[in-house]
Formats: C-alpha cells, structure tokens, sequence
C-alpha cells in the first residue's frame, strides 16, 4: 500500500480526479487517508488530500509526496466519502468540496513549527532535533532522519506540538502553569535555608508547600504581587517549574450559564417526542419534521432528545440559521449541556472557529450547535442531527459546493443510522410535501407552551388609505397604534420588508402588479431600457403609462430604503425614538447585537429594520409589530415569493406579545386578499400549503419538478449568448422530451463587473443522467473556460433565482 490517491488542489474541472503519487519510506507508517500533503504537480508544489492507499498504479513513473501536513486525519473516512457524494450531488469539484468541510485555518497554505512542551526528556533522536530549542522550524523534521511516526506518537502524548503559522502564533493558545517539583519536605527544608531578604520567594515557596497542585503562572503573579523574576528565582533553584498547556479560546465564557433542568413535557410534546426516541433507542434512521408554532416548545424536545443522545455516548449536531445563533440560543444549549458544547458560526474569528471545531475533532464535546457548515462537524458516532428553521434560505449555500445542508443532514443521518429532526413553524413546501407523502415523519405542536394566543393580526389595505388622502407610507392605524403604544412606555417593531433592489412595477390605485403571462412572476422593470422583462423566460413589454387594469396613472415601479423610512417616522411621531437595523448600520462586526441590547434596555421605542429583525428576538416589551410593505417580496421574481412572504409575516407575529402584554400585529399591503397575506393573518399554514401547491403544479415549480439553473457569464457578449445556446441546444438533444429548458435568458443581473451573464433554467421530473451530461458539457467547454475566461456555473438546487 505505497500508492497514494490524492485530490489535489487545483480548482479545475480538467483536474477533477484522483492523482498517483508514490508514499516515500519516511511517511509509510504514518500516512492515512483524510491527511493533508504536499505533492508536486507541474511545476509546483501544491496541497492535496488523500483519499486512499493502494497496493498498485496504473501509471509506471509515479512522483513522490514531498511532505505530510497533518499527524492525525483530519477528514474521517465518512467524511470523505460524503465529500465525494457532496461534489457528484452539486456538481462541483472535489476539492471545493472536501474545502467546504473544514474550518478556514486548514485550508490555506501555513508555515509549520514544532514546539516542545514537555520537560521531560525525549528519545535521544527528538533531543538531537531540538537539540534545546522549544520551537523549531518544521524543515528541521523534514531534513533529519527522525521517523515521522515517532513525532506523531510524541504529538500524542502531548510532549510536542504541531503549530500552523498564521503570520503570528494563533492557531493554538498556551497558558504557563507553575507547579512544584520537589517533594513537601524538601520544600520546607528550602524555605528555612532561604535568606530573609527573599521574602517574595518565601511566600511563593510557603504557598507551594501547601498546595501540590499547578496554578496557572499569570494568577500567581497577581496574587502575591510580584513578578516573573521572583519565579525565575525559584525555578533555577530546581524547586518550581513551569510547563505550557494548551487553553482553547473561548467565545463563551461556560460559567455565565445558568444550569437548566429538562422541564416535564406537554401532551403534544410527548407525543412528538417519543418516535424519535424509539429511533435513537433502536439505532433508526428517519426524517421527522417537526411543525410547531413558534413558542411551542420545539427547543425543549431538541434538548431532550440530545439528551438521550448523549446517555447513549453519541453526539449531537443541532443547526440554527446564523443570524439566530445569538447568545440567547447560545444559552440554552450551554445551559442544558454546559461545556459539553461547543459552538460554530462566521462571527468567530479564524483562530475561535479553529479551536471549536479541534474540540469537535478530539471528541471533547458531544454536541456542536452552529450556522450552515455546522453539519460537517467530524463526529464519529452521530446520534441526531436538528436543522432548527429548516425554511430558512441560509441553509443553501450559494458559492461552489452549492448545497443545502438539509440534504448533507439526511445523507449523514443514513449513514450513521440516526434521526433527523427538521424544525419549523412554517415548514419549507418541499419538506411538508414530503411529510405529506410520510417520506418524513410529521409532528405538530399546535399551542404554545404557555397557552398563550398568537396575536391578532390586522391586515391594512393601503389603497383605501390613498383613497382616504393618506399619501404617506404610515396607515392611520398603524400611526394611531405606535402613539398609543409608545405613550404606555411600550415598545414597537417595524419591519421594511425589502429585499436588495426589488423594482416590480404596481398601480398604487388598484394595487395591480404587472406579471409575465407565461410564468406568473412579478415582471421587472429596467430602468434603462425602459422596458419590463420576465426573468424566467425573457418575455417583454415596454413599460406602461396607464395601469392595464384600472387606467390609472398611479403606477410606479417600487423600492423604499430603511433611511427614507426613518426621516419619515421622526416627523411622523417626533417624540419616539428610533433605533434602525439594515446592512448599513449593522456592518461592523457585533453591531448587530449592540443595537438589540440597546433595544432590550430600552434606549428606544421603535426598532426600524429589514428581514433581519424577524429572527428569534424575544422582548417582554414589544406589544406592537407593524410591517410597511408586505407586498414588497410577494412580487419578486421569484416562484418562492408567495412562499416567503407567509413564512416572514408569521415570523414577525411571533415577536409580539410573547409574555404577559398581549401583542398585535399590524401588515400593511396593497393587495390584502392575497393568500399568502390573508392567510399568514389567520396563521393557517395547511390551507396556505394546499394553495400553494395547487400554483407550483399549475405552473410546474418545486416540489413538482426539480430545477437545475445553468448560468454562463464572459466579458463579450455575444460570447456569452453563443455560449449558452450552445449548452441549450446539448442538452436539447440529450434529456427526455418532458423534460424543460427555458432559455437562453439573460440573468436577472445581467452584467456584474463587466462579465454578462446569460442562463438556463431545466425543469425536470427524473433525468437520472443530467448530472454526467452537464459534466460532459463542463469538459466541452475546458479549452474556454482555461484559456478564454467562460465561466460556467451549476445550481443543482437553485434558491437564488437573481
Ligand atoms: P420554540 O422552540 O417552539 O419556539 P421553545 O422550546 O423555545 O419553543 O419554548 C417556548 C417557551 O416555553 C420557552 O420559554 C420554554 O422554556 C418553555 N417551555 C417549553 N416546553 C415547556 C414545558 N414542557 N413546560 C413548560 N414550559 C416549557
Ligand atoms: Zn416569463
Ligand atoms: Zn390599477
């Protein structure tokens, strides 16, 4: 087994396949598949990873890997194989996808050093490398003959220690401990023999008689006021010593967290607990989705059922969007579980996210809570995986490896016979549509623990306002209300509803919104030619003067920012005060939670902001949620529109009234007999599913076909059209012929950073093959894509449609 097979990092599709390389003498004991290594490719040396030994190679001269970067595997050999999976399921390159599994300090290309970290003396070749030194440069293991197997056993007992350079010292923090070394009596005999001017030193040493134990160094110094010297002192006189351990950083201090106790469930909650933990208890896999509004207890049963799991010795993913993991979530899984967690997510820094991910790798928790990429954590006994808000769009990743992480949770869930439980109160259509079918187990919740009523929400009908002479973006009712709340010493939230630039057209008169005649989706208005366009199929129609539907000259084309808003309500209501939440005011890192603890003191009286208000906040005080627009994301163009709007309005309801003050709900709309608005106001997910999913077979979208969405860009436009009808016209001649292409059309954002951007969307019900045909197309375009700059790019799952 001296053959390697190694997955090299090379970021091209040419290069997408295992590479031979011959394992020299010096790394045949060590080597595994999972580790990092060196190789030389062409000219270069490059990293890979290796996928797996064999005995023999089809190719005669084989180069050698010139260096191993890890001492310990650091993708196991289920994660290897779901990279695989993951690459073949997203068509994208291995390489991207064994990337995407492992926290970003692994993935660049860091200098190595060796450190000692014990006193006690190592075999004689190990004294002879470091020959005294603490750290030594990795070249220096390299270009001795010291076996690598020895280092990776001293690694394991913890005398050395491998550090990647990330410019400074990062990757891994040490704290010096002071400990004694000699035994009580010899101490004591020390201290009489100790002049009295040493009187720091006595103290230290009469300190240590007493107590045997280490103490971190920094400590000692403090409490006995003295310095390094006074230490020193006493170290060369062979009566203490220090040595380095390693600390992990820790975002959260564990001792800021209240135990918790599993509280005794409900009917509805022990009824949708117990399958699961049959599935545990019997090693089962299912998939159960578990519909429960919001403040139904769904958190309690994730932690109950983690508890079994970790009864049992298995592990623990639990996945929440990231702009949920806040430190109230934080809290309630380090309350239940204490240190047991750790905790991924993008607002750590490099180092942070290295050290909980290493926790997670050592076995040193049983439960990972963390944002998307959580789902990878290298557990190797997985007993649940929980995808909390499994609705939410940040499940989906958008750059190479497109994948949405509830399809890694359910492959990972198989492979290691454990459940997987999808948490929502609004329930993503494909995944209810798949309860439906019992493919997933469902379970409702239909009352919040404390019994309490979701609050009335009033659907506002901005036309009658204009009609009423009210030109302003404020309902009388909802100014009315926010006077009336505010004036209690109560507070309010507003949400924006706006997404990025959403410039649909619609008559403020009637509230009609043009849409494609073929694809039922909000047309498009472009500014610059003038004209509306279906982004869909590329139908188009100039821009209207009147409103086709009621001759009115009141259409405009719509898009509001936050700030406007703002100005408006200071002078709407001058007494309030307004705190404003959007990407502008919330860029710098921890911002965001800056301004809801402002908000939680009650610094202010109304929270302005957009969709990221919506998540998981819980204020005793907020008794009045209002949302200006509803309409805004209903109209773009976007299958899912309807689909998003029901599921954000019932999110905001759920901020109101969640404790003793009874909460209300203010939407308003242009069009309130829309479904998806109506029946968000009645909290009617069932009806709202069936609706919805008599539109998606009408006009043939998810769950009743699969979407494949090919996007082609280059510099020259011509180019890019060429292109793309090129790929149409293949896969034409190739799929079945009930199957769908729509295109080429040019993509919603038809030029980004002068590269134009054309697309096709395929809509298909079983077409086993179009993954090998669009790698077949993808090798066809090699020759443009290396050396004309053509970028080819595939969504097997497409959720951003712009
Ligand atoms: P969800 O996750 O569905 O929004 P949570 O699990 O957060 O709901 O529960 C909402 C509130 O109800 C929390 O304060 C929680 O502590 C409480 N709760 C949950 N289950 C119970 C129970 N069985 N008995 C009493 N209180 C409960
Ligand atoms: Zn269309
Ligand atoms: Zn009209």
């Amino acid at each position: 087994m001296n053959i390697a097979k190694v997955i090299v990092d090379v970021p091209a599709s040419s290069i997408n396949q295992t590479f031979d390389y011959k394992i020299p003498e010096r790394f045949r004991a060590m080597l595994l598949p999972g580790m990092r290594v060196i190789v030389p490719f062409g000219p270069r040396k490059i990293m890979g990873y290796v996928v797996k030994r064999v005995n023999e190679s089809s190719f005669d001269k084989l180069k050698e890997i010139a260096d191993v970067l890890d001492l310990t595997p650091i993708l196991t050999p289920e994660l290897l194989e779901l990279g695989k999976w993951l690459a073949e399921k997203t068509v994208s390159l291995y390489i991207t996808a064994f990337q995407a599994m492992l926290p970003q300090v692994l993935k660049a290309n860091y200098k190595k050093e060796l450190e000692r970290l014990s006193r006690e003396s190592l075999s004689a070749e190990l004294e002879a490398l470091f020959a005294g030194r603490d750290f030594i440069p990795y070249g220096a293991l390299e270009n001795s003959q010291v076996n690598f197997h020895q280092v990776q056993k001293a690694i394991q007992n913890g005398d050395i220690a491998v550090h990647y350079l990330v410019k400074s010292r990062v990757t891994k923090k040490y704290v010096t401990y002071l400990k004694p070394t000699r035994e009580v009596h010899l101490l004591e005999e020390a201290l009489q023999d100790m002049s009295g001017r040493a009187k720091k030193q006595q103290e230290l040493l009469a300190f240590f008689i007493n107590q045997s134990q280490a103490i971190e160094l920094n400590s000692v110094l403090k409490q006995f006021k003295t310095t390094r010297s006074t230490v020193n002192a006493l170290v060369d006189k062979g009566l203490l010593a220090t040595f380095k351990q390693e600390v992990y950083r820790n975002p959260y201090d564990d001792h800021t967290f209240e135990e918790t106790e599993a509280l005794e469930l409900t009917v509805e909650q022990r009824e949708a607990i117990e399958p699961i933990k049959q599935n545990i208890k019997e090693n089962a896999h299912d998939v159960f989705l578990l519909h429960g509004v919001t403040g139904s207890g769904k958190t309690e049963i994730y932690l109950q059922a983690i508890q079994d799991v970790i009864d049992k010795g298995e592990e623990a993913i639990v996945l929440v969007p990231e702009i949920s993991l806040t430190p109230q979530m934080v809290k309630r899984f380090k309350g239940r579980f204490g240190s047991n967690v750790a905790v991924l997510h993008s607002g750590l820094s490099n180092g942070e996210k290295y050290d909980e991910w290493r926790r997670v790798h050592r076995r040193e928790v049983q439960v990972v809570v963390g944002a998307r990429s959580a789902v990878f954590a290298p557990f190797e006994n997985l007993g649940i995986i929980i995808i909390d808000e499994e609705h939410e769009n940040s499940y989906k990743q958008e750059d190479q490896p497109r994948y949405h992480a509830r399809d890694v949770a359910v492959h990972r869930g198989a492979y290691h016979h454990c459940p997987v439980i999808l948490g929502s109160a609004t329930p993503a259509l494909e995944s209810y549509a798949r309860a439906h079918k019992a493919v997933y187990k469902l379970s409702s919740l239909t009352r919040r623990t404390n019994d309490k009523a979701m609050p009335d929400v009033n659907v506002v009908d901005m036309r009658k306002e204009l009609h009423a002479g009210n030109r302003s973006m404020f309902s009388r009712s909802l100014k009315e209300n926010m006077e009336k709340r505010i004036n209690r010493g109560e507070q309010v939230v507003l949400l924006l509803n706006r997404r990025g630039y959403s410039t649909f057209i619609m008559c403020r008169e009637c509230g009609h919104v043009r849409e494609c005649p073929h694809c039922d989706i909000a047309l498009t208005y472009h500014k610059y030619s003038n004209q509306l366009k279906c982004h869909y199929c590329s139908y188009e129609e100039p821009m209207p003067l009147y409103c086709p539907s009621c001759n009115s000259d009141l259409i405009r084309f719509f898009g509001t920012g936050t700030q406007r808003i703002e100005e408006a309500l200071t002078k709407l209501i001058p007494q309030a005060r307004v705190l404003r939440m959007d990407v502008d005011t919330t860029r710098r890192k921890g911002a965001h939670e800056k301004l809801l603890n402002q908000f939680a003191n009650k610094k202010a009286d109304i929270l302005l902001g957009t969709q990221m208000i919506a998540k998981g906040l819980d204020f005793e005080n907020v008794t009045l949620v209002g949302v200006l627009t509803a309409d805004s994301m209903l109209n773009l163009p976007d299958f899912r529109a309807s689909e998003k709007t029901f599921q954000l309005l019932t999110q905001v309801s759920g901020r109101a009234g969640r404790h003793d003050l009874p909460g209300e709900v203010i939407v308003q709309t242009y069009t309130p007999e829309h479904y998806s608005i109506e029946l968000a106001s009645r909290y009617d997910y069932w009806q709202f599913y069936q609706q919805e999913m008599q539109m998606r077979k009408k006009f043939q979208y998810p769950p009743y076909v699969f979407l494949a969405l090919i996007t082609i860009s280059h510099e020259n436009h011509v180019k890019a059209v060429q292109s793309t009808q090129q790929i149409v016209k293949s896969l034409w001649k190739h799929v079945r012929k009930e199957t769908v292409i729509l295109g080429p059309t040019p993509s919603p954002i038809a030029r980004v950073k002068d590269r134009y951007r054309y697309q096709c969307m395929i809509k298909y019900k079983h077409e086993p093959e179009l993954r090998t045909l669009i790698n077949k197309i993808n090798r066809q375009f090699a020759d443009e894509i290396n050396k004309h700059d053509l970028q080819i790019s595939v969504d097997m799952q497409p959720y951003q449609l712009m």
